[in-house]
């Protein structure tokens, strides 16, 4: 067996597409089969380099290997459409020779022309065949005028196109009913996407195509092209896709939709790859936090869903939580390292058995990397200002006096040894306020926030020096008006 992803370097790598990525490489894995990446860039204009390597950068980060692809080679190279325009070439003689396609020299302009009587007689606005049996004296005569002819795919007529989907079942398609014969090579020479595939998927023989639904529709001709060209046809399996909370197509309004944001934003590869895998499938257990390797033995072709799966962000940030919180410290560590560099902090002269224990505690509470880079200026500020709400509660009176009586504590004999426990012990014994209420101000004091880690072991990893700057800070800020 062997399995593909095969992406258009136009942009950054959808998180909707990357799911396609990720069953072909789950499920190549499953049968220790081939996986293959194939750089579909083919559309000049809108292709890059530096998307194609945005591309792979990001399968790498997910953790998708592949066997063949551009970078890597491979026995059925070269893995980029734009450096296979010879053998395509060949294919296009081929079909030209045997009359399933031929030269059409219709411009532009009398394809509108074309298009709009189409409508008018109320008929589909599909190309009628007008160049499908030239003499050659007409095309001489077109070609005399200068017009660059395009290659159009002679469509049979009358044929039903039956598609044995994996996931879909039996799709049928009439060849009547499929737009046409359709363009394979435009007038620049470039050919396009449902002729191509066709050659590369059979050439390098894929045995599985796994791919979202949008692409059913392509589904018949690319059939029609490899039956013509007398070329094996792959097992098709088209699963829904991914739609928004709206049950629109997921798309930038609904939210971040590009995996280099989610890396950027403090996500773990390992969270993303669970999420998505479940997005669409579900695991006979019904579990949904799986580690790769438990779904890469479960998760089956047939399994995936037909039905349009709603992406759900809470729900990732929920699983990417947990992965957070049951990773090893020392990854955690390695990861948040530089998110907090990002926000600005120089770690150089840090101690890194006091920066780890900062990291430990965050964990616990964090469910993105970035979560705890925000909430690290609690440790490495000299005095963390307070935000909105905690400035809102150290106004109040009751707040006023637990500054003072913490400015006058921490001015006297703490125990070293123990100061968190010592400080909060003595502030309860030094107010009657209580709870929350005596809680929240001291908190928001050595913090600058209402929530956070565990206060005692914060304050224990603030230190005595930091504390004392804060706690004075806050008294001139506060209560020494
Ligand atoms: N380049 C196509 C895309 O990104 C691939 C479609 C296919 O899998 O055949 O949509």
């Amino acid at each position: 067996m062997r399995f593909r992803f095969a992406p258009s370097p136009t942009g950054y790598l959808h998180i909707g597409n990357v799911r396609t990525a990720i069953y072909n490489y789950l499920i190549s894995k499953k049968y220790n089969a081939s996986f293959v990446l194939r750089i579909e860039d083919t559309d000049m204009e809108r292709s890059s380099r530096e998307s194609e390597q945005s591309i792979l950068d990001d399968l790498k980060w997910l953790g998708i290997e592949w066997n063949e692809g551009p970078d890597v080679g491979g026995d059925f190279g070269p893995y980029r459409q734009s450096e296979r325009f010879n053998i395509y070439k060949e294919y296009t003689e081929r079909l030209i020779r045997d009359g399933k396609a031929y030269y059409c020299y219709c411009t532009q302009e009398e394809l509108d022309i074309m298009r709009r009587e189409s409508l008018l007689r109320n008929d589909d606005p599909v190309y009628q065949g007008r160049c499908r049996e030239l003499s050659n004296n007409e095309k001489k005569k077109f070609e005399a005028e200068g017009r660059k002819p395009s290659v159009r795919f002679r469509l049979p007529k009358e044929e039903t196109i039956i598609i044995n989907d994996i996931i879909k079942g039996r799709v049928l398609f009439d060849s009547e009913n499929i737009g046409g014969d359709f363009i394979i090579t435009r007038p620049d020479g470039i050919p396009v996407y449902n002729y191509i595939v066709t050659i590369d998927d059979a050439l390098m023989k894929i045995s599985h195509v796994i791919r979202g639904e949008d692409h059913l529709s392509n589904t018949p001709k690319q059939m029609l092209i490899a039956h013509a060209l007398n070329l094996p046809i792959p097992r098709y399996a088209h699963h829904a896709l991914v739609l928004g909370p709206d049950k629109s197509k997921l798309s930038k309004r609904h939210g971040i939709t590009s995996v280099n944001m989610y890396r950027r934003n403090g996500y773990l590869p390992e969270a993303i790859v669970n999420y998505l895998a479940i997005l669409g499938w579900t695991s006979k257990s019904g579990e949904e936090i799986m580690p790769i390797d438990e779904i890469i033995k479960e998760i089956d072709i047939e399994d995936l869903s037909n039905k349009p799966a709603v992406f759900d962000f809470q729900k990732l940030k929920w699983i990417n939580g947990h992965y957070i919180r049951n990773s090893p410290l020392n990854d955690i560590t390695e990861l948040s390292l530089p998110f907090i560099m990002d926000e600005g902090y120089c770690l150089d002269e840090t101690d890194k058995d006091w920066l780890q224990k900062v990291i430990s505690l965050l964990q616990g509470k964090c469910d993105l990397l970035s979560d705890i880079s925000n909430l690290a200026g609690i440790f490495l500020k000299d005095v963390q200002e307070p935000d909105e709400e905690a400035d809102e509660l150290l106004n109040q009176e009751e707040s006023k006096i637990i500054i003072e009586k913490l400015y006058t504590i921490i001015s006297d004999d703490l125990d070293m040894n123990n100061f968190a426990n010592d400080l909060i012990n003595r502030i309860k014994e030094n107010t009657s306020i209580k709870g929350k209420k005596l809680f929240m101000p001291l908190r928001a004091v050595l913090t600058g926030k209402l929530k956070g880690p565990e206060l005692d072991k914060a304050i224990e990893l603030i230190g005595f020096a930091k504390s004392k700057e804060r706690i004075s800070y806050f008294y001139d800020k506060y209560a020494n008006k």
